[in-house]
Parts: C-alpha cells; sequence; structure tokens
C-alpha cells in the first residue's frame, strides 16, 4: 500500500505526461574507458526534483510497484523527492529494500520499475532506479544510516554466502534482534557485488559504505571458509550452535564449452575469472583458485563468447584494461541475446564489436602455446522450439577464423552442488539448486533456510536479496517457535 495514496493529490496529470523529459547524463565514452569509474553521472537535488515532478501518480498499487520485485513504494518516494523530502524518500526505500544505493544503480529498470511505467506509451519512463541511487546516496552523506535494532533474542543464526540473498536475509533477522554470523569462501563479503558486476556499473566504494552499516550493526563475517568442505553445514549447528542456518551460496561455477579443443590455452579465460582479475582490488583477491592473485595478461585482440550482460562486462572490462579490439561472439542473432539493451548500448558506444551467428568450435594456439585465433562456423537459425526459441544449427563447410589473442568465455553460469552434497537430506535439483518453499525459503532440512540464485539459477540482485528478507521472516517465524 502506498504511504502518500495517489487519489488524494491534486494535480494536473495530463499536464505532468507532457513534462520535458531530460536523459540521464553519461561520462563521454572516450574518458570512460580510460578508467573503471561510474558511468553515469548522478542526479543533483534539481535535477532529482525535476525528474520526480514528471510523476503522474497512478492509482494504487501502480504497475511500477507491482513490478518491482521489492514492491518499492514508488509513487511515494517521487512525491516526498519532489518535495525535497529526500531524506525521508530514502527511509521509504530502506523499508522495503534491504540494498536500495545497490539496486538503483544494477537494476534492469527497463524490464523492471520503469519498464512499466504507463509514461512508456506515448512518452519516456520516469527515471526511478537514478531518482533511488540519488535518496539513499543523499541520506548516507547528510545523515547516514543506522539499521534499527530490536532488542536481542539470544538467537544465532548462520548465513552461509555474503551476495545479496545473504545480506538480504542478514538485515532483516539484525532488526528482529538476532544475532548473525555470515560465512563466505572469499576474504570479503558481497559475492557478485565485489567478485562479479564490474565498478563502472557499481564503484566498490557504494559497497564499501554499505557493508559498514551492516558492521556498524554487529555483524560477524567470516571470509575464506568454504562451507562443504572446510566445515560442513550440520558442524554449524551441531559443533558452533547455531539455532538456523540460511543458504545463500549463489550460482557461480562458469560453465563451460564442452568438447570445443584448445579452451585449456594460454590466454582463454573463463568470465569470472577475468572479471574478477580485471575489476578487483588486489587486496581482495582470493589467495588462489578463480580470480587469485596472479596478474592478468591482457590482449590486443580480445573476443568475448555469450550473449547475456556478462558478456557486456566482459567486453567494457577489456576495453578499460587496454584492448584495442575487443569483439562478442554469438550464435544467434541479436535479437535472441538474453543480455540487457542498455548494457549493449554502453558496450558498443565504448567500441565493442559484435559479430552474430557465429560459434567457435576451436582455439588455436601460435608455436609458443598461446592463443592466436579461433575458429568459428557460421550458423542460422531453425524454427521456433516449444519456448519460441529458434535454435542455431551450423552452415556446412563455412568454417573461418578470427585472430585474436585473448578470449573470455561467458557461457553463464551452474550452481556449486557442494552443499547438497555434503549436507545429508537437503533436497536439490536440477544438478545443484536447492529446492525450496518459494514463499518462504524453508528447505527439506529442519532449521534451514535459502534464496537466491542458488535456487533459481542465475538471475538478479534485487530478486536475491528478496528472496532473503523473504527466508528471514520465516526464519524468525521458525526461531520464535523454538
Ligand atoms: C558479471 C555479472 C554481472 C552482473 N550484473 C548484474 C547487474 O547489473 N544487475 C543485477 O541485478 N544482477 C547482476 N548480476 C547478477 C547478480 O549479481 C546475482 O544474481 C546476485 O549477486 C545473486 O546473489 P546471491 O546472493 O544469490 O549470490 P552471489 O552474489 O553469487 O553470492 C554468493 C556468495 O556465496 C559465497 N559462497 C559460494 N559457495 C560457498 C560455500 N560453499 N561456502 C561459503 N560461501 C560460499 C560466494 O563466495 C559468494 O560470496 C550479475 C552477475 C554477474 C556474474
Ligand atoms: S529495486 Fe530495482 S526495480 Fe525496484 S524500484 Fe529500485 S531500481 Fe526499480
Amino acid at each position: 500500500m502506498q504511504l502518500i495514496p495517489s487519489e488524494s493529490l491534486e494535480i494536473d496529470r495530463k499536464a505532468r505526461a507532457i513534462k520535458p523529459f531530460f536523459d540521464l547524463d553519461l561520462r563521454p565514452p572516450d574518458l570512460r574507458t580510460c578508467d573503471f569509474e561510474d558511468v553515469v553521472i548522478g542526479f543533483n537535488a534539481e535535477r532529482a526534483v525535476e525528474e520526480a515532478a514528471r510523476c503522474i501518480h497512478c492509482p494504487d498499487p501502480a504497475p511500477c510497484m507491482l513490478a518491482c520485485p521489492t514492491n518499492n513504494d514508488i509513487p511515494s518516494a517521487m512525491w516526498l523527492i519532489e518535495h525535497g523530502r529526500f531524506n525521508e524518500a530514502a527511509n521509504l526505500y530502506h523499508e522495503h529494500s534491504s540494498l536500495p544505493e545497490i539496486c538503483g544503480r544494477v537494476c534492469p529498470h527497463e524490464a523492471l520499475c520503469q519498464g512499466s511505467c504507463v509514461l512508456n506509451k506515448h512518452h519516456t519512463p520516469v527515471l526511478c532506479g537514478a531518482l533511488e541511487t540519488f535518496t539513499v546516496d543523499y541520506k548516507r552523506r547528510t545523515e547516514g544510516r543506522i539499521i534499527p535494532l530490536a532488542p536481542p533474542t539470544g538467537k544465532r543464526v548462520a548465513i552461509v554466502g555474503a551476495g545479496p540473498a545473504g545480506l538480504g536475509c542478514a538485515e532483516q533477522l539484525l532488526q528482529r534482534g538476532h544475532e548473525v554470523t555470515i560465512f563466505d569462501a572469499k576474504p570479503a563479503p558481497g559475492g557478485l557485488l565485489v567478485y562479479g558486476i564490474p565498478n563502472f556499473k557499481l564503484p566498490k566504494d557504494v559497497w564499501l559504505e554499505k557493508w559498514q552499516e551492516f558492521e556498524n550493526a554487529g555483524i560477524t563475517f567470516v571470509g575464506n571458509t568454504y562451507i562443504g568442505k572446510e566445515k560442513t553445514l550440520d558442524d554449524l549447528f551441531h559443533e558452533e550452535g547455531f539455532d538456523a542456518v540460511f543458504i545463500g551460496v549463489g550460482s557461480e561455477i562458469d560453465a563451460k564449452m564442452e568438447d570445443t579443443p584448445g579452451t585449456d590455452l594460454h590466454g582463454v579465460y573463463e568470465a569470472t575469472d577475468f572479471l574478477i582479475r580485471g575489476n578487483v582490488d588486489p587486496r581482495l583477491l582470493p589467495a588462489s583458485g578463480t580470480g587469485g592473485v596472479t596478474p592478468l595478461e591482457i590482449g590486443k585482440r580480445v573476443v568475448v563468447i555469450g550473449g547475456g550482460d556478462t558478456a557486456s562486462d566482459c567486453l567494457r572490462t577489456a576495453l578499460r584494461l587496454g584492448a584495442q579490439e575487443v569483439t562478442c561472439l554469438y550464435r544467434r542473432t541479436e535479437k535472441e541475446m538474453p543480455g540487457g539493451t542498455k548494457d549493449r548500448r554502453f558496450a558498443r558506444d565504448e567500441g565493442a564489436k559484435y559479430r552474430f551467428l557465429t560459434q567457435p568450435v576451436k582455439f588455436i594456439a601460435d608455436a609458443d602455446g598461446k592463443l592466436t585465433a579461433v575458429e568459428c562456423i557460421e550458423m542460422k537459425l531453425g524454427e521456433p522450439d516449444a519456448k519460441g526459441r529458434r535454435k542455431p544449427t551450423p552452415v556446412p563447410d563455412s568454417n573461418f577464423k578470427v585472430g585474436c589473442d585473448m578470449a573470455v568465455l561467458a557461457l553463464g553460469y551452474w550452481p556449486d552442488p557442494i552443499i547438497g552434497r555434503t549436507t545429508p537430506d537437503l533436497e536439490t535439483h536440477d544438478w545443484g539448486l536447492i529446492t525450496v518453499d518459494k514463499k518462504t525459503g524453508t528447505t527439506s532440512r529442519r532449521g534451514v533456510f535459502s534464496g537466491g540464485d542458488c535456487v533459481t539459477g542465475p538471475d538478479l540482485v534485487v530478486t536475491a536479496m528478496v528472496a532473503g528478507r523473504k527466508a528471514a521472516w520465516a526464519i524468525h517465524k521458525y526461531l520464535m517457535n523454538n
């Protein structure tokens, strides 16, 4: 329900609907590819007020609220912003979301809140995401934010995985008075907010300031602890005495290019490894394994294989690291690409090229064993399948080579099955996804809850965070009844 009912507002909706629109300011492509700083130039107070005043205040429930996975009360926030009441608007976002400063920046707005804005019919939607970012940043700068804590209940919850799902769960549990410890395999908290999403989409200092909020609320973070290997989920209950466990371990195993010779060549990287080495402060890198401390040797001609948002992130990271020619190879056409159009537009503006209907079949080495080209075959699209997707098939004798000295495989992600394998009676499906009750995150194991990408497969920051919040309500109920 909206805090400020639209029906109570005396406004001229027709006049609002034709107000001029000014798009977000972006740093020019030739400047932004010289560094990893934010691409978007955020609103100032004046611009925020002007943009929020374009909202026509649809009847409750407004379509933008329904399209937002966390059901932000966007119309009320717009009204508060329009009247310069920025901190009140920020408080409203904090009520509905555990990570508003992150979601405002990284949500695919065009598919969620902004995509459903009725102004799309004849005009341009209100820039809800940028306004969310502005207000929450404003509050942090002017009065700061303290997570409101309830009196201690004496109950202890272990969260496995410090990504958006674990954080959403933690924030809500802290607010109900429970003690929270987060275990993560990586040295620093944040999950893909740190070890995935590049800085030019989500500056790391935004995250570090956010994390400070959690630390101030008394959360304990235990890094470099891979649950299922160094200790099991059962150890958390029996040896460490936790009363409940939330699993938010994401879905972070890079999909492999099966049956394609040469993927082990020097110069061929998996997307996660490439993005971590390219984007993350060396002090936060894991000592070994994916994204380990070995420096990245950036190529001059880089190909990125895949069609999702991760592929766009890799293209744009390669350009910032100094690659001279950066090309995306994708086996279907642009229409079938799963990634968002905004990231692709940014990648193109920055100089990335695209080759569609192109399937790599072999990575080729020079005499020193280093990658020198990728052999590809031309594809054509068949008839749509049951899901409406057109299957690509190779065009016979159409092989050709694309010269490159670096290739990045951005083919999607699989869940890590280790927790399922090492936790008796924890039901999983489809290669390790955890089976839950969708409304509560309850698993087949008593006292164990789960949510985020490890339940749904790769999705979004906002959906993972919402799943964590929902599970927190169920955990609270469980703890109070046991
Ligand atoms: C390159 C890239 C770019 C993306 N860009 C966007 C974007 O712009 N917008 C958007 O909305 N979404 C984006 N996403 C998706 C988004 O990041 C994820 O959907 C979201 O982070 C999922 O949250 P999560 O908490 O479920 O998992 P994660 O963020 O993956 O966090 C899981 C955490 O669990 C830890 N972990 C895993 N296994 C164990 C274990 N056994 N023991 C202990 N710890 C463990 C991991 O180290 C990690 O810290 C992107 C994803 C990638 C890969
Ligand atoms: S959380 Fe995401 S979808 Fe919801 S209002 Fe904010 S930017 Fe839009």
